[in-house]
């Protein structure tokens, strides 16, 4: 077994469509990033190539790479997961937190659930997704910013 953690943070500004954990969420503002903004899928991608030794996201997909200039997320997390599975990793679990002021979340955690579990090929009960505020505090409790961890388990097959 092996594990690895992730994080990310992504500021909330008009003009962009909230996309998290591969869902559009409906929200007056969305995350800024050069991919989708998708930090939820970022923070995951992260976890896994930290628990399999691989590096991180930005070794991976470069911002500076027009490339993956508003990217899918979930297309970027299949292609790390696909480095992942040739070491002969496969996922025992994934654990999240999306540390967001607004919007309320829960209704759309099991959706985020699925999606992930689609794009890692596990059933949906390997993955878990828990919503917080921060209580009011710094950006993220101004609802200026979205924070999102994450953890993966590998076993290795
Ligand atoms: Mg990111």
């Amino acid at each position: 077994m092996r594990v690895g953690i992730g994080y990310d943070i992504h500021p909330l500004v008009e003009g962009r469509k909230l996309i998290l954990g591969g869902l559009h969420v409906p929200h007056p503002k969305g995350l800024k990033g050069h991919s989708d903004g998708d930090g939820l899928l970022h923070a995951i991608t992260d976890a896994l190539l930290g628990a399999a030794g691989l590096g991180d996201i930005g070794e991976l997909f470069p911002d500076t790479d027009p490339k993956y200039k508003d990217a899918d997320s979930g297309t970027l997390l299949k292609a790390a997961f696909e480095q992942v599975k040739r070491r002969g990793y496969e996922v025992e679990n994934i654990d999240c937190n999306i540390i967001a002021q607004s919007p309320k979340l829960k209704p759309f955690k099991s959706q985020m659930e699925a999606r992930i579990a689609g794009l890692l090929e596990i059933e949906t009960r390997r993955v878990n997704v828990k919503a917080k505020t921060n209580e009011g505090l710094d950006a993220v409790g101004r609802g200026d910013a979205i924070v999102m961890q994450a953890v993966a388990l590998l076993r290795h097959s």
